[in-house]
């Protein structure tokens, strides 16, 4: 770690501070910062800046540089962890994972490429050809994933709208066979509506700019955003303000390169165009009523019918079944007879919008379901008993607070909730686990545990979301209003939960609207306004019969649910907060059974500018991410720990028996020598492999003798 020695740097690792404070904490972060040190560990953790700007950091030559040394030999960065993770993964056969956590535009996303590039540069040395195709089509995924997943935000111009956990399987080489990705919450309000000054996904724009004129001419598309309502507000604004972001233009040439490359047919590349552009034009669609009244109340009519006809070709559907499912409804009446009920204007457009909104979702994730098909691992790891070894990388939304929070700002909080319980878990454990292994007595750490915010959430019968399934179930008659005040029934004595109605004088929330959740990062006030309706993610049958009934393999295959008839629709769907719940229920179930590795990144500033770091902006951050917390809990059974080869090539300096080499058998009695002189050993623990310190304070004499010299 040559200059990582250096104070000029600041500390490598904030466990080395001399006190775990806030300013302390800032001021080293800052410093590092400042001299393009974006990257410092908490012990094995990683704490990442987004720097905003390009940085000579990445790359063949840096990655050999890390590439089979130990994460201490060289100054902190993500190639260091993703050796570490690779390493465990190689040698021990051990499932690893890596956790990228940190709000919107702090970098996860990045990070998560780079951990990729690692894994690509460092295996495969004899370039079988099987495995050069599934490192392809790994890397190719993330293009592909980006472009139907990926959105322009206020915060973020290429901002992830769904939460990516990736499996990558290896066999017992360590070359990579195989992998699976699993998408979370695809962002898909965003198909119908986007904030001033963001866009659409950018799949659709890149269609518009990047296809050829026949191409266009054949979707009956015009080239012009503006002209579609779904892409209207995002019409002007560009995805190129950062230099490392290329047109939409370039982006559709290289996203169906990469399509080609992970095995998408040209039919199949095709049909997702028609698809794209079906949604435009539905999003187009219009309704009046007519003014005569008549007893088969058809009063409703689409304004421009032929958009009616260019959805009906996109999708090789009958027209006339399209008419009808945009304007009324199948219903069962009592035993088998089914009748249609016509939709009031309001109705309409609501089924419209669920339907462009499904359609879209389902596209999504027939995507990531055909790169997880030619991504099947082949190999097996024999001394798994024919299981692969894997490395996870997760990189999922960060905390979220807006000025109002809805549905989906509740269920990505629940997610880092879940997470950050699992962090605490996982640190527990691996603490209980090291000392084990290096034969020393277990001491026990208190902490926050945020378990009881978990449970407000997820629990059987009262807990959020099932009070919200039950106020799905009842037909329509619980509104929003009724659903808050049953949530204040069971959850008025609950030290996180409050609302208006329990706390009247807290004028941050709005009467008979608002609760409010204090989440480990920060209180969250939320908005129960389409709590309901986003919950139950109501689409007709009638629609999903439609897209089932389409000639077209591809968007047929979207849509097996569509097989059922109006009748034998029996059962409810499980709702959206459901869905999700079961999903980090499971995604955290596996994360358990891992070797964790973390990344917590953290955003300089607001606006996107290299080299500038805002104080209290990233002070806010620390603090939900619960770093010192983090800092605290390394120091607080054994402030330090450290192999003895480490300790020694940081301190040897500091005692004529240690410097510049010492001669004493062993590194440990080495280690033990130094100490001596120092009046440390009382403070001290030996491991089998290593040092365990236990207060900060020796930890301080020695930066200090170091420091001195
Ligand atoms: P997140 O996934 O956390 O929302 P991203 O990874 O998409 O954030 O990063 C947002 C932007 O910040 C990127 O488009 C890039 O311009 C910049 N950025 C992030 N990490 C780095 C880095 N290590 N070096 C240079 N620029 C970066
Ligand atoms: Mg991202």
């Amino acid at each position: 770690m040559e200059d990582d020695n250096d104070p000029a740097y600041g500390k490598p690792d904030f466990v080395l501070l001399d006190q775990v404070t806030m300013e302390d904490f800032m001021k080293n972060l800052k410093l590092r910062f400042e001299k393009n040190r974006i990257y410092t560990y908490i012990g094995e953790v990683l704490v990442s800046v987004n720097p905003y700007q390009e940085l000579p950091l990445y790359g063949p030559e840096v990655i050999a540089q890390y590439q089979g040394h130990e994460l201490y030999e060289r100054p902190p960065h993500l190639y260091a962890v993703a050796n570490a993770a690779y390493k465990a993964m190689k040698r021990r056969a051990r499932d690893t994972c890596i956790v990228i956590s940190g709000e919107s535009g702090a970098g996860k996303t990045e990070a998560s490429k780079h951990i990729m590039q690692y894994i690509a540069a460092v295996t495969n040395p004899s370039q079988r050809t099987e495995v050069e195709r599934v490192k392809d089509v790994l890397l190719k995924s993330t293009c592909v994933l980006e472009a139907f997943g990926n959105a322009r935000t206020s915060r973020n111009h290429n901002s992830s709208r769904f939460g990516k956990y990736m499996d990558i399987n290896f066999n017992f080489k360590g070359d990579p066979i195989g992998g699976h990705i699993h998408s979370y919450l695809l962002e898909k309000s965003r198909v119908l509506k986007q904030h001033v000054g963001e866009r659409n996904f950018h799949s659709f724009y890149q269609m518009l700019q990047g296809s050829e004129d026949k191409l266009l001419q054949e979707l009956h598309l015009q080239r012009n955003p503006a002209l579609y309502n779904f892409t209207r507000q995002g019409a002007g604004l560009s995805v190129t303000v950062l230099s490392n972001l290329n047109s939409d233009e370039m982006n559709h040439q290289a996203v169906t390169q990469a399509m080609g490359v992970i095995g998408f047919s040209p039919k199949e590349i095709a049909s997702i165009h028609r698809i794209l552009a079906a949604i435009l034009h539905l999003g187009n669609i219009e309704f009046v009523e007519t003014k005569e009244e008549g007893p088969e109340k058809g009063h409703l009519v689409v304004a421009e019918e032929v958009l009616v006809e260019y959805v009906a070709e996109l999708t090789a559907t009958p027209r006339d079944l399209v008419l009808r499912s945009l304007l009324a409804r199948t219903v069962a009446s009592g035993g088998r007879d089914l009748i249609e009920k016509g939709y009031s204007t309001a109705e309409a457009c609501y089924a419209r919008d669920a339907c462009a909104k499904a359609v879209y979702q389902r596209l999504f994730e027939w995507i990531v379901d055909k790169i997880n098909s030619v991504m099947e691992a082949q190999g097996r790891d024999p001394r798994r008993d024919g299981k692969d070894t894997v490395i996870g990388v997760l990189d999922i939304y960060g905390f979220e607070v807006f000025p109002v929070n809805s549905f989906e700002q509740f269920c990505i909080n629940y997610c880092n909730e879940k997470l950050q319980q699992l962090f605490i878990q996982l640190i527990l454990k691996q603490e209980q686990e090291e000392y084990q292994r290096e034969g020393i007595a277990w001491q026990s750490i208190n902490y926050f545990n945020n378990m009881a915010i978990v449970e407000l959430v997820e629990r059987p019968h009262r807990g959020i979301l099932a009070v919200l399934d039950e106020a799905c179930s009842s037909a329509g008659t619980i509104t929003d209003r009724i659903f808050l005040q049953t949530l204040d029934t069971h959850h008025r004595h609950h030290p996180h939960y409050t609302s208006r109605q329990l706390c009247p004088t807290d004028k941050s929330m709005e009467f008979g609207r608002d609760f409010q959740i204090k989440h480990y990062a920060g209180n969250v006030t939320y908005s129960v306004e389409g709590f309901i309706d986003k919950n139950r993610d109501l689409l007709f049958q009638d629609f999903k019969r439609l897209l089932y009934s389409s000639t077209d393999p591809t968007l047929r295959a979207m849509w097996p649910d569509g097989q059922q008839g109006i009748t034998e629709v029996t059962k409810r769907p499980l709702t959206a907060g459901t869905l999700f719940k079961n999903s980090m229920v499971a995604l955290v179930e596996n994360l358990a059974s891992k070797e964790p590795y973390y990344v917590r990144c953290i955003k300089p500033n607001e606006d996107k500018v290299a080299g500038r770091l805002d104080e209290s902006y990233c002070r806010h951050q620390v603090a939900y991410l619960g770093l010192l917390e983090n800092v605290r809990v390394r120091r607080a059974g054994f402030a330090f720990r450290q192999p003895y080869p480490r300790f020694l090539l940081r301190y040897k300096m500091t005692c004529e028996y240690t410097w510049p080499n010492h001669l004493l058998g062993s590194d440990k009695a080495a280690v033990s020598a130094l100490l001596e002189q120092s009046g440390l050993l009382g403070d001290v623990v030996f491991g089998h492999t290593k040092l365990f310190i236990r207060s900060p304070h020796t930890l301080v004499v020695l930066e200090q003798s170091r420091a001195r010299l």
